[in-house]
């Protein structure tokens, strides 16, 4: 049908942000099928995106302001061409860095749990995120779910982050207190993101600094560190079988939550990012 007009955007959320024409620029639209004429049909012919999530694709229809009618994507832009259009229209938004969050075990498997406290490092994880995603500045952070450690590189590669961090506590003999840091012993950028989240963390907790650790691919959690692209480090905040550091801790979470969200903007600002290859055998 003539009258159509095409559009270029990206599938945000779910919805489609709207680059070109100038007059929708900036604007969010849904996609319909149905015909203008049938305003109230418009959620029965609404085109499901989910499969375009962060996509620049161009679409034919008519739109409405805040519907795109007789909706038909017609293309996916290229990755060379995605590139120049996110840089062109997302200014800002694109020179952020994406650092992937990854919280240590599940709700089946919730890792090291304080008895007196009834809290496991999942709980508590989970608990912290929740409160420093929202106070991250300039920082696009992306949430990995765990699955089995085998897989979790994979996951987190696909996402094509800057950096990446994993939350975690630690364990000991129970009288055991301070914070360690973990990255991979061949990543001088995992190195400085450590002593970044090191000092913000010491700095806020007043716990020992028990250093920034390196491991190799043969450690425990070391899959994780040598697997993923990104520089990549792991933080054992406090030991959760120390009473004294779990208070600590606990006293006020959202301290500790503006603590991470400064230390993840100023790694953003400052450590240079590199890439690893990914090896298959012979690194460690
Ligand atoms: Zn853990």
């Amino acid at each position: 049908m003539s009258g159509n007009e095409q559009f270029f955007g990206m599938v945000r959320n779910g919805e489609f942000y709207v680059f070109a024409p100038q007059h929708l620029e900036g604007a969010t639209v849904k996609l319909t099928t149905t015909w203008i004429e049938e305003p109230h049909a418009n959620e029965s012919g609404v085109i499901d995106l989910a499969e375009f999530e962060g996509k620049i694709i161009e679409v034919s229809g008519r739109d409405s302001g805040k519907w795109i009618y007789s909706a038909k994507v017609v293309e996916e832009a290229g990755p060379v061409l995605s590139d120049f259009l996110k840089r062109v229209f997302l200014k800002d938004e694109v020179r952020q860095k994406r650092c992937a969050l990854v919280i240590g075990h599940d709700k089946e498997s919730p890792g090291i749990i304080n008895k007196n406290r009834n809290l496991s490092e999942f709980q508590f994880n989970n608990q912290l995120y929740g409160l420093f995603e929202k106070k991250v500045k300039h920082t696009v952070i992306c949430r990995v779910n765990r699955r089995f450690h085998a897989e979790l590189p994979d996951d987190i590669n696909e996402l094509d982050p800057d950096f990446i961090i994993s939350l975690h506590c630690n364990a000991g003999d129970g009288k055991t207190s301070g914070v360690e840091v973990l990255y991979y012993h061949k990543s001088q950028a995992g190195k400085r993101i450590a002593e970044i989240l090191m000092k913000y963390l010491v700095e806020y907790l007043g716990l020992p600094n028990r250093g920034v650790i390196p491991k190799t691919s043969e450690d425990e959690c070391g899959l994780l560190l040598r697997y993923s692209t990104a520089p990549c480090v792991i933080a054992k905040t406090f030991f959760m079988d120390n009473d004294a550091d779990v208070n600590r801790a606990m006293d006020n979470l959202d301290g500790l939550a503006d603590a991470f969200a400064k230390a993840i903007d100023e790694v953003s600002d400052n450590v240079k990012m590199e890439h690893q290859p990914i090896g298959t055998d012979g690194f460690i």
